[in-house]
């Protein structure tokens, strides 16, 4: 709990099941980042008033009795919101100590949401280091579920290949593999 007017009343964690249960009032002042009011999923909502951030997920679980959703909605401590926002920001002045501390302090959810809304030129800022980082890594999967976003945005599927082309072989099976991929898209929209 914080003394904020606007989000003092949320607490650390919160979770809601079925249908005649709700969050506080007060989740409805905060900003959504990513998504509109009242529709599904995940999202990251900000207090207008400290600056807070929260993460959102709201799931629809379709029972036998009728519909019941889950939400929860957790406080995010400084140690995610922080890397969250810099990543966001295309903050790239120190890449490498910024990407561990994401990889590291964000949830699965959270990291690939924060690429798949991330604008573009951001994410292309970002494709030096994270290329970098996918070639080089001893666990290439959770760089390999975020570049994988890549292959449908042309812009950056092409910065892509032009990346790893330049890196030095032999290319781990997930970079061939993405490599492939991306080359097939290309071919495609020819
Ligand atoms: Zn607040």
């Amino acid at each position: 709990m914080t003394s904020c007017a606007t989000c003092g009343d949320l607490s650390y964690h919160f979770a809601v099941t079925g249908q005649d249960e709700s969050l506080p009032a007060s989740v409805q002042n905060l900003k959504r980042l990513w998504t509109r009011e009242y529709t599904l999923g995940h999202d990251v909502l900000l207090c207008p008033t400290c600056g807070a951030w929260f993460e959102l997920n709201h799931d629809a679980a379709f029972t036998g009795s009728g519909n019941g959703d889950s939400q929860t909605l957790e406080r995010l401590a400084p140690e995610v919101w922080s890397p969250l926002e810099r990543l966001l920001h295309g903050d790239t002045a120190n890449p490498d100590t910024l990407l561990t501390e994401a990889f590291t302090r964000l949830n699965e959810a959270l990291l690939l949401r924060a690429f798949e809304c991330m604008k573009i030129e951001v994410f292309a800022a970002w494709l030096p280091a994270l290329v970098t980082r996918f070639v080089a890594a001893s666990d290439p999967e959770p760089l390999y579920r975020v570049l994988v976003l890549v292959i449908d945005v042309a812009v950056l599927r092409t910065k892509y290949l032009e990346l790893i082309r330049v890196q030095p072989a032999p290319l781990a099976r997930e970079a061939k593999w993405l490599t492939q991929l991306c080359e097939e898209a290309a071919a495609k929209r020819r």
